[in-house]
Order: C-alpha cells, then structure tokens, then sequence
C-alpha cells in the first residue's frame, strides 16, 4: 500500500514579474539607469525627481527591448499602445503618480513552455507585458527613513502570466525560463538579488468538498526577490490558505483577494491590506506623451533579429554536440557560459571535454568567489588551449587543475603556464620505466605486500612514482608499467 502524499487541494499561480530593463539611461529622462551601488541621490533630475513642469521624453531604446521581451514570449504587438497615469501618493514616487500602461499594453497574449510537473511540455499563458517607470527606494532606520531616487524613473517592464501555473515547481520553473529567455534575448540582466527583478505571485486553492468546486479569492503576495522567496511563500501561503478553509476561518466568507508580503526571518506572510483597502488609481492617459503606434516593419524588424531562444539552444547544444541535457541545461542558464563554450569548440576543443571544465572547475571558481561568468578572466581560446593539452595527455587532469588555476590568477594562457612551471607532462615510457625501478627497490615492503596478494599496495608505489615526478608523469603509462615490472 503506498502512502497518500497528494495534497487534497490544487494550487492556482499567476505571477507578475517586474524587471528593469538594460537601458544606459531611465525611462523619460537621460540619467543613468545602472543605479545600483551609486551613491544615493546623485543619479537624478527634474524630471525623475517629479519636479513641476518637468516633461518626459521617452526612452526609444526601452520601448525596443519591451518589443523583444514581448515577442521572444510569443506576445502580439498591438498597433495602438499608449502610456497613463497611476496615481498613488507614495514616499517613493515623487511625482505622485507612475507613468505606467493600463487598458492598451505594448505586448500582450504570448506564452513561454516549461517543463510541467507530468513531464510533458506546459504552455503558461502571457496576459501582458507593460512598460512603466521604476519608483525610489525606502532605506528604514530606527524611528526614521530616507529615500534614494537614483531608480526612480529606471524603465520597468511588468509582465503578467496567466493563472497556469498548478505547483510551486512549475511556479518555479515559470520564473527560470521567464529568467533564461530575458536574458538571452539581451533585455535584462534580471538581477534579482539587486531588487532589479521581482516577483508579485498571486496563490489560490481550489479544491471539491461536498460535490462543489471550491475556489476561495488569492492572496498576492507582493515583491519576491528571490527564486528562494518565491519556493517558501507560495509553499506557505497555500498551506496557509487550507488551514484557514478548514478552520472555518475568514477566507470562507471573503469576496476578494488579499495583499500579503512576506517575511523571510519569520517563514510567514503577514497582512498587507484586503481588497476594500486598495487604492483607486484613477488611471488616466498621460497628457504629456503621445500615443504609442509601433510600425509593422519596427515590429518585424525586432522580430527577425531576435537570437536563438533557450530551449532551442539546449536542444542544439545536444544534438550539434552531443552534450548531455543536464550540460546543455547548465550551459545555456547564461549566455555568457554558453558563448564561452561554443567559442571553445569553434577553437577546436573536444565538446565534451570543454563542457566539463566549465560546469566544473569554472563553475566552482565562480561559486567560491561569488562572481558572475562575466569576470571570467579567461578567453574562449585560451580554454581550448588547456582542453587540446589534456585531449592530447600533454598535462594530467590533476596538473590540468593546477594549470586552470594559474590562468585565472594571472590570465596568461595555459601552453604558457605549463612551459614556463614544466608541467608538461613525461609520457617517454623509457624515462617512467627508470622511475618506476627506483621506486620499486626504494619501497620493498610495498612490493612484498603487492606480491603477496594484496592489490592495494600498487596504489602506494603509484604515487611513489607520481610524487618522484612531480605529479607529471602520465598515470595510464605509469600504471601499466609498474603492473608489467611486479608482474
Ligand atoms: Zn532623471
């Protein structure tokens, strides 16, 4: 009998997913949008500081890449669009409203796929793509808080999926490919962990109880930054949501959704504010900007430049390689690693051998030094460079190591590094063969253990061998070597 681990509710997500854009320069202004680490304050004028009379220009390079998003994800690009108002009085947004887009979006009706939890390819349904503006930012202190507007005014696209999304892994799995696909097509960074990509996730049960399909209101849990976020408060809210429904708690006779946030010391949501709470926008169309009517040649344009999309490049990356999916996966996570590679290979490096070293040895090096593959301090030659030397047993895989951490040290090539340190490795059976007689009457007792029967003792007089020859000597010749002479 095997134990019922399926839950008794099902698990309806939407999220909407604000990212900043890769402009230079801010939505309606030309201050910088690499706002990041810059001291407070200092990236800012009239216009992004909501000061009166101050009009915005918009950014034609943010539109551009709201166009890419939009059509990487499968979306139309409608031929009216325009831009309105929200208003909303907030310490963050200066002006008093955010110049966002309300019934007439730049994208809408796309998808992207994900893996489904059966397995099979899901199709999550886009509803829209707006572009808008970023606000400030709140610093809170004891009993005090300031606010920075060096991203207020950073073009903002919020994208909004359908409610497709049954598990916290597909929710997962949304967020990733929407990550990959992003990134790919040149529009964003996505850097979460700078809080220039966020999540509001919208979590609902629903469940059958007495014959009835159940579908108590969502809760929206705001402002996600992290993969790790997203995983903990839909986890929780959902449980939270059943636990409620069972108790006869208030969710049973709700109308309308609720806005969570969450808090990441506690593992819990806490109350924001419920549906009679929220705001009236009292959208309108921004005065000081003309409509929006993308051409079809702009569109086709953008279009028919757009760069191999993820999933495509995984599927190449396997059959034009042979790589594994779990390679080809790890590769394409970053355009960066992917181009790395295939620069290798181009360079003549063995596929294989080359995917290996990155998803290993780059991949740790990045990791400990909490980098991104951006710093890599290596070249796509030089890495083939180091992959020919060890396809061609010229170095061992453990001098090899030694050799890939030199070059990231001092960023000389590794033909180099092996000459100028000698590591070449010593194959010349005759100068092994020498080696191995010196080793074989120098350890006596290992030998008479070896002849004895037992076959662990080789291991003792191999590395006798490897350490005489300062780790160089090619261990499958040193190896068969020393077998034939025991004999
Ligand atoms: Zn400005």
């Amino acid at each position: 009998m095997t134990v019922a681990t399926e839950r008794p509710y099902e698990i309806v997500i939407g999220i909407e997913t604000h990212v900043e854009l890769g402009t230079l320069s801010k939505m309606f202004c030309p201050c910088s949008a690499r706002w990041f680490g810059m001291p407070p304050n200092t990236l800012v004028c009239p216009v992004c500081l909501g000061l009166p009379g101050a009009l915005p220009v918009p950014n034609r390079r943010a539109i551009e890449l709201s166009m890419t998003a939009g059509l990487a994800l499968h979306c139309e690009v409608p031929e009216h669009t325009k831009f309105d108002r929200k208003n909303y009085m907030y310490p963050d947004l200066p002006k008093g409203y955010q110049i966002s887009q309300y019934d007439l979006p730049l994208n809408v009706k796309g998808w992207l796929e994900i893996t489904g939890d059966d397995g099979s390819p899901k199709r999550i349904g886009i509803i829209r793509a707006h572009l808008e503006e970023d606000t400030g930012k709140l610093l809170h202190g004891d009993g005090y808080s300031l606010v920075d507007f060096n991203r207020s005014g950073v073009p903002l696209l919020e994208i909004v999926s359908a409610p497709d999304m049954s598990s916290v892994s597909e929710a997962l799995a949304y967020a990733d490919a929407l990550r990959e696909i992003l990134i790919h097509a040149g529009v964003s960074e996505f850097r979460l962990e700078e809080g220039a990509a966020r999540f509001d996730t919208n979590v609902s049960i629903r469940f059958r109880e007495d014959g009835q399909v159940r579908w108590p209101p969502q809760s929206e849990i705001k402002n996600l930054n992290s993969l790790r976020a997203l995983e903990q408060a839909v986890t929780f809210e959902s449980g939270r949501l059943w636990e409620d429904w069972q108790a006869g708690g208030e969710i049973r006779t709700r109308k309308a959704k609720i806005t969570v946030g969450w808090s990441p010391e506690t593992g819990r949501t806490f109350l924001q504010r419920r549906k009679e709470e929220a705001e009236d926008y009292r959208y309108f169309p921004e005065p000081d900007l003309v409509a929006l009517a993308p051409s079809r040649e702009t569109v086709e344009h953008i279009r028919s430049s757009l760069p191999e999309m993820p999933s495509e490049r995984r599927a190449r990356f396997v059959a034009q390689y042979g790589l594994s999916d779990y390679d080809a996966r790890i590769l394409v996570s970053d355009p960066l690693l992917a181009a790395l590679f295939e620069g290798a290979v181009a360079a003549g490096a063995d596929a294989k051998t080359t995917a290996n070293w990155i998803t290993g040895e780059t991949l740790r090096f990045l990791r400990e030094r909490s980098v991104r593959a951006a710093e890599i301090p290596f070249t796509a030659a030089q890495l083939a460079e180091l992959v020919g030397l060890i396809v061609k047993r010229e170095i061992s895989a453990t001098i090899a190591k030694d050799v890939f951490a030199e070059m990231w040290a001092s960023r000389k090539g590794p033909a180099a590094i092996v000459t100028e340190k000698g590591l070449r490795q010593v194959s010349d059976e005759a100068a092994i063969a020498s080696v191995v007689d010196d080793v074989i009457s120098a350890q006596a007792k290992a030998v008479a253990d070896y002849r004895g029967g037992n076959k662990r003792a080789l291991e003792a007089l191999f590395g006798g061998v490897m350490g005489r020859t300062k780790g160089k000597a090619d261990p499958q010749v040193v190896r068969r070597v020393l077998t034939e002479k025991l004999g």
